[in-house]
């Protein structure tokens, strides 16, 4: 699937045609305190596709200015989410690679009175910001003489201060109607060892600052962003102008991508794993990539998604539906149906022989041959879903088992269940039906017609199996209630059943139609003697 035309794609075709830039690099510059989302799907995809589209490359840049939050941890399960959706970082770069640089730079601003050192609190800070109606108020401190500046600045590198002491402030303009450019803080004071560069350092630059650095050093073209940034790219342009940086980059900002009953924060995901409240990261009900690939969804069927949603200037919220629709799509031909019984009853077919077993060639996905066929053994004792079967049909449209009713077991033989066992509590636990031995699928039989076509999963044959079903993590997608209240309570069920012999082999991340119950993957904690398996999704949406 090709990348359609959107404002960004034109805005670099324009580049190219006008001579402005010479080709396309673009960056993706997550920072590693945490996991990769889905959201941020949108902004790898777009970053790789279209720089590949004009047969330019992308940098993968870690934002680690923010030592406190940060950890190789996330540094490598970046990388790997990264990698498994197909895509390969020209660089894999460090924004610490360039924290010598930057200081440079920042010596830079002092030197030609455009920055200064400020003593103010943060508090105090926040006070004299003003707000959007009012100017804000100039520090005691912005007049300091440039030599005082490059002593404190240097002193600040020295260790000589606490954390929030002092900070490195740009001198722009402290009535600015855009906020950002009140002054901002251009370094701040952290004594805290980083995961890169370790004591080197107890200033660290702001993203503001930073960034727009690191762009111009990598050429970068075009810094793509979401779009809250919109009201910095003034001071992202400032910084490269007076920095005189001989590359220039420009930021464009698109629409954040939010998907209903789903949450898109780093924040708050790292607050489910620190709280024990979800099983990891990579747990299969996380909107994680990690969560998703885990789930079973495909990369095919995540950048497609991502691509189905558009781009543009307008922050969007989409239906986890069409995530769904995209993976069954592509699975549907693709992924071999197989019998697998979720929650088992067992029925015993009384007029077959005891100690016999049949085995019965049936293809692993009528609709593609290509994917082979597999033999399914049927006997006197098998296994149904519980749901298929009541003792009394309950309307005509029950097409199910029912006593005195004859249903097919699915590629086998027409049943008839004549009696129903329970035990001592009223629970149904046996069925004893019988089997017509002319009714044999592909016999050509066609003396009656069965009341439904159910699946089953013969017994002596039968793998055990754990299926892990899923709803939604969270029940609604207010982001603004607390985050405890919002989980789903039933987002985590388990089946015990059967699955057919021939996926005695399976291995992790191998996926499967179930028939009848939707898209399955095997889970990484599979093992020989029973097999798990995480539900994807079903196999129609449940919207309707
Ligand atoms: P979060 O808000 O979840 O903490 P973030 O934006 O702080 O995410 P970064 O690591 O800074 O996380 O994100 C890297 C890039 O991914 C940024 O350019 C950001 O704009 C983009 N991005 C993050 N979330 C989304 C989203 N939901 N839709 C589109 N782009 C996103
Ligand atoms: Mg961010």
């Amino acid at each position: 699937m090709e990348i359609e035309s959107n404002f960004i794609k034109k805005i670099m075709e324009d580049d190219l045609e006008s001579g402005k830039v010479k080709g396309i690099i673009t960056r993706f510059p997550p920072e590693p305190n945490a996991y990769l989302h889905i959201g941020h799907a949108r902004a790898i995809v777009t970053n790789f596709e279209l720089a590949k589209q004009f047969d330019g490359y992308t940098n993968l840049r870690f934002d680690d200015t923010n030592p406190v939050k940060e950890d190789s941890s996330f540094v490598e399960a970046i990388k790997e989410d990264i990698n498994w959706l197909g895509y390969e970082p020209k660089n894999i770069l460090f924004g610490s690679d360039y924290f010598g640089q930057t200081y440079d730079l920042a010596l830079k601003l002092i030197k030609k009175g455009l920055a200064y050192v400020c003593d103010l609190s943060q508090d105090d800070m926040r006070k004299y910001r003003g707000t959007l109606t009012e100017p804000g108020i100039e520090s005691p401190n912005r007049n300091r003489s440039i030599d005082e500046n490059l002593k404190l600045f240097e002193e600040m590198k020295a260790g000589n201060f606490e954390d929030g002491e002092k900070t490195l402030r740009a001198k722009i303009d402290m009535s600015s109607p855009n906020m950002n450019m009140r002054d901002p803080v251009l370094y701040r004071i952290i004594h805290i060892t980083h995961h890169n560069t370790g004591d080197k350092w107890c200033i660290y630059p702001m993203y503001d600052f930073a960034h727009p650095i690191q762009d111009a050093i990598e050429g970068v073209t075009h810094s793509l962003c979401s779009l809250e940034y919109d009201d910095h790219r003034i001071l992202y342009d400032w910084v490269v102008e007076k920095c005189e940086m001989p590359h220039v980059p420009h930021q464009y900002e698109f629409g954040r991508l939010n998907i209903t009953n789903t949450i898109m924060s780093k924040r708050y995901l790292k607050q489910l794993v620190d709280n024990n409240l979800v099983k990891g990261y990579d747990d299969p009900r996380m909107p994680t990539l990690a969560g998703l690939r885990r789930r079973g969804y495909t990369k095919e069927s995540i950048k497609n998604f991502i691509l189905g949603t558009g781009l543009s200037r307008i922050n969007s919220t989409v239906s986890s539906e069409m995530l769904e629709t995209s993976l069954r799509d592509e699975l549907n031909f693709k992924v071999k149906r197989v019998n697998a019984v979720i929650d088992p009853l067992k029925v015993v077919i009384t007029n077959y022989p005891e100690g016999q077993v049949e085995w019965i060639d049936v293809p692993f996905n009528p609709e593609n041959p290509d994917l082979g066929s597999r033999k399914i053994a049927f006997s006197r004792n098998v296994f149904i879903e519980k749901e298929d079967f009541l003792p009394e049909k309950p309307n005509k449209k029950w097409k199910r088992l029912s006593i005195g009713e004859e249903v097919r077991l699915m590629y086998a033989y027409f049943v008839k269940c004549n009696e129903v066992k329970y035990d001592d509590f009223g629970n149904i636990v046996e069925l004893q039906c019988t089997y017509d031995p002319e009714t044999k699928s592909g016999s050509g039989f066609e003396g009656r017609k069965p009341n439904g076509n159910i699946h089953y999963v013969e017994a002596s044959t039968a793998k055990k199996a754990i299926f892990n079903l899923f709803e939604p993590l969270m029940i609604d997608s207010d982001s603004k209630r607390d985050l405890v209240e919002r989980l789903n309570p039933n987002s985590w069920n388990e089946g015990k059943g059967f699955v057919e012999n021939a996926l005695e082999n399976t291995y992790p991340l191998e996926r499967f139609q179930f028939i009848r119950k939707g898209y399955f993957t095997t889970d990484y904690d599979s093992k020989s003697d029973v097999l798990v398996f995480n539900r994807i999704c079903e196999l129609k949406s449940s919207f309707n």
